[in-house]
């Protein structure tokens, strides 16, 4: 691939058409792996990737365990044939690298004290690689974790943004990735706290401030296509299944202290709950994603475990 001339039209359109603030076509199917708990394709423009969430289940070797919280490993991946020249498959730096600073985008939301000594694998494949891999598997992985009905304060989103012949784009494309001045891959939770940022390349400050509005609305924009995809999978369960299964998780009532009365206890009905479990009668299968608020339910890890081989270091951690 040879630097274009131009990255921008007579009308300021990138080189794919797309306005500088607008990302690419995202596509998104939800539980698509039969073997693991929950699990995504994602196509967002030409990038394809695979997530697959397993687990919580019990950790092996037990050394590794952590008695008061599960851990998280996250396992970036790029096929050998996702780009042009064939990669060579296993681990290397930028994998290691990603699948770190990935796994930590998602420890602010994902609630590992409510699964002692388990472990909650998620593993994000890419099949096909045009920049922003790392953020189309974040966005993957997301929605996977949620499809495996892990207990999480809200879904993570990932956007870059950057610069590209002086001018800030959002999502950037191939062509700007790589002859681009800035790209910043930011991944952020739906109140918009950031769990990730990284960057390559020069930035003004103002320029920074105005990358990151931008990529917060890229990021708002992607998670209304990740709500949309869990909405229309679970939707297909009939309305009532749901209601009769349901375990819905009500706020504690705020207690407050009256003077003359002692306690009075005072429900806010304005306070909607998002907290919903959604479970079968069977084997408390799970059908349904979780997003909770901190004093969620306890479950305890499956039992059986296949993964008895794996060895400390396997995944990159
Ligand atoms: P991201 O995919 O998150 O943007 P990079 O900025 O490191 O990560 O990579 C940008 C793009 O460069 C990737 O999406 C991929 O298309 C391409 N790329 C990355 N690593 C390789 C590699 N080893 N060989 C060929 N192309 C690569």
């Amino acid at each position: 691939m040879s630097k274009p001339e131009k990255f921008f039209d007579e009308n300021g359109l990138r080189l794919d058409g797309r306005r500088v603030d607008e990302i690419r076509p995202m596509k998104i199917e939800v539980g698509v792996l039969s073997r693991a708990d929950g699990s995504c394709y994602l196509e967002w423009g030409n990038n394809k990737v695979l997530a697959g969430v397993f687990g919580p289940r019990e950790l092996h070797p037990r050394r590794m365990q952590r008695p008061d919280t599960a851990i998280v490993r996250y396992r970036y991946n790029m096929a050998a044939f996702s780009v042009e020249d064939r990669i060579r498959p296993g681990p290397n730096r930028r994998s290691t690298e990603i699948s770190k600073v990935s796994r930590e985008a998602f420890e602010p939301v994902v609630m590992t004290h409510l699964y002692p000594s388990a472990v909650i694998d998620v593993f994000a494949e890419v099949l096909q690689a045009d920049a922003g891999t790392r953020t189309a598997a974040i966005n993957a992985a997301a929605i996977a974790l949620a499809d495996a009905g892990i207990p999480m304060k809200g879904l993570v989103s990932a956007c870059a943004v950057g610069k590209v012949d002086g001018k800030l784009v959002l999502d950037l494309g191939k062509e700007e990735d790589n002859y681009g001045d800035a790209d910043l891959p930011v991944a952020m939770t739906q109140d918009g706290d950031i769990t990730l940022i990284q960057m390559d390349g020069n930035l003004t400050q103002d320029e920074f401030k105005e990358a990151m509005e931008m990529v917060k609305v890229g990021g708002k924009q992607i998670l209304e296509i990740q709500r949309e995809a869990l909405k229309s999978k679970f939707s297909q369960f009939k309305t009532e299944e749901i209601e009769e299964a349901a375990v819905i998780e009500t706020p504690e009532p705020d207690a407050t202290i009256d003077e003359t009365v002692g306690i009075e206890t005072e429900v806010d009905e304005s306070v909607e709950t998002d907290t919903e479990v959604i479970e079968t009668e069977d084997d408390n299968e799970k059908v349904g994603a979780v997003f909770v608020e901190d004093d969620a339910n306890d479950k305890e890890p499956d039992e059986n475990t296949d993964d008895e081989d794996v060895e400390e270091g396997e995944i990159n951690e």
